[in-house]
């Protein structure tokens, strides 16, 4: 493990600073702009920022002859120009299954599974990680930082071991072990908290203001950061042969995933290049943690903040900084927010892996067991195409399948031994 984390000041970012497109960023709260910088707060109100842009002209011909990568959007994403030239990760264009089996067992007509597990880290965590790493260079940084619930400690350690970055990854000590493994083998500064995420993340903004020279990609740079996940929706929309789907479902953590794959979908339509058909957008949390549905449900505005206690610990944010943004989201496109229970999601994921071959983690449990539900309560239309967002490996959490799985049998090394296990 690296000893040392650099504390110098940040090189000054190039006299001309090139993020693409990218011109300020604006509040999403009172509208504010201020300039491109390693800001995260509105100076006026301390509302969010977001990056505003100024398009040039993009084309479906000039995104298909790009790389095979998120960098083939880069024409939409805060990264310079020439972001495809340098060390990272290279995540996206991940597989667009068409999902037959997985739908007739939900009742439903047409239905794609996006999975998102074959990122290098085997999570959609690789796409915004890669945009805040490709920012947050241009920006005159070195060390990459991160408080994490598992799959974005992954991602940091390797784009910053990637880039030749040191990094600091911030973790609740009772991560799954198998996150923890996968961070800790790139070799950078893992330190495991005696704390839930939501004691995590209140330590890294407390850090971030300390340390100016890291670039903690969720929270001083999370504008950039945050604007990975609209590939997301771009590569939906592209892998469906230039067209929006009808209904999405995305699990919710801090909720930016979602509000960005709204925003992927809506600039798509507003640039020409698929047809703004309606869609509608459905979040999905797990019921040990579940404060989005719970306000969506309850037809409230505020997010209250809740004591997560799920084995879907990737989407465990108690105080999602983006909720007030996925009801927005949900209400404005006339989706629904629902969450299901541990033994839900376990069998969620269960039910994708024998019908669809794919095997995903928890947080893919909590998508696919709250597509049923909404199905069920009639909430989303079985006659509507319908993608799902698979965003991490099962791999990472086999804890959550260990006692439920095991052989059909064991029996002596003889035909007749399995065929009698068989029961032929
Ligand atoms: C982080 C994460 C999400 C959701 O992230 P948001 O914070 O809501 O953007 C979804 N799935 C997996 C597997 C994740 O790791
Ligand atoms: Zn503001």
């Amino acid at each position: 493990m690296t000893s040392t984390i650099s504390t110098d000041a940040p090189a000054a970012p190039a006299a001309t600073l090139d993020l693409g497109p990218a011109r300020n960023l604006v509040c999403r709260e009172c509208h504010t702009t201020t300039p491109l910088a390693a800001e995260f707060a509105c100076a006026e109100c301390f509302g969010p920022l977001e990056v505003g842009y100024e398009f040039g002209s993009v084309t479906r011909a000039g995104i298909e002859a790009g790389p095979r990568s998120i960098w083939r959007y880069r024409g939409l994403l805060p990264v310079p120009t020439d972001v495809a030239t340098h060390p990272n990760t290279e995540p996206g264009m991940t597989r667009l299954l068409r999902a037959d089996r997985l739908a007739e067992a939900l009742g439903v007509r047409r239905l794609w599974v996006k999975d998102d597990t074959g990122n290098p880290t085997h999570s959609f965590k690789d796409r915004v990680v890669a945009v805040a790493l490709a920012a947050a260079r241009a920006l005159g940084f070195g060390v990459l930082a991160c408080p994490s619930t598992g799959n974005l400690a992954n991602a940091v350690a390797a784009a910053a071991a990637r880039a030749g970055w040191e990094s600091v990854v911030l973790i609740p000590a009772s991560l799954e072990r198998a996150k923890v493994l996968t961070t800790a083998v790139y070799d950078g500064a893992l330190i495991a908290v005696d704390g839930n995420y939501d004691d995590v993340n209140r330590l890294a903004t407390e850090l971030a203001s300390e340390h100016e020279e890291w670039a903690f990609v969720n929270v001083n740079v999370r504008p950039y950061y945050a604007e990975g996940s609209k590939t997301l929706g771009y590569e939906v929309a592209e892998q469906l042969g230039w067209r929006l789907p009808e209904q999405v479902v995305v699990p919710i953590a801090s909720g930016s995933q979602l509000t960005k794959v709204d925003k992927g979908f809506r600039e798509f339509g507003e640039l020409g290049l698929v047809d703004p058909t309606p869609y509608r957008v459905f979040g999905a949390q797990a019921s040990g943690c579940a404060p989005v549905s719970t306000a969506y449900k309850a037809d409230r505005d505020v997010v209250a903040p809740v004591r997560p206690d799920t084995i879907a610990r990737s989407l465990a944010i108690g105080a999602p900084a983006d909720g007030p943004y996925v009801l927005d989201a949900v209400r404005r496109t006339g989706g629904a927010i629902e969450d299901v229970t541990d033994a839900e999601v376990v069998e969620g994921i269960r039910l994708l892996a024998r019908t669809e071959g794919v095997f995903a983690e928890t947080a893919g449990g909590v998508t696919v067991a709250t597509a049923k539900k909404l199905i069920e309560r009639g909430q989303l239309d079985p006659d509507a195409e319908t993608v799902l967002l698979i965003t991490g490996d099962g791999l990472k959490t086999l804890d959550a399948v260990e006692g439920e799985l095991g052989p059909s049998a064991t029996v002596a090394p003889s035909a007749k031994a399995v065929r009698e296990a068989l029961g032929s």
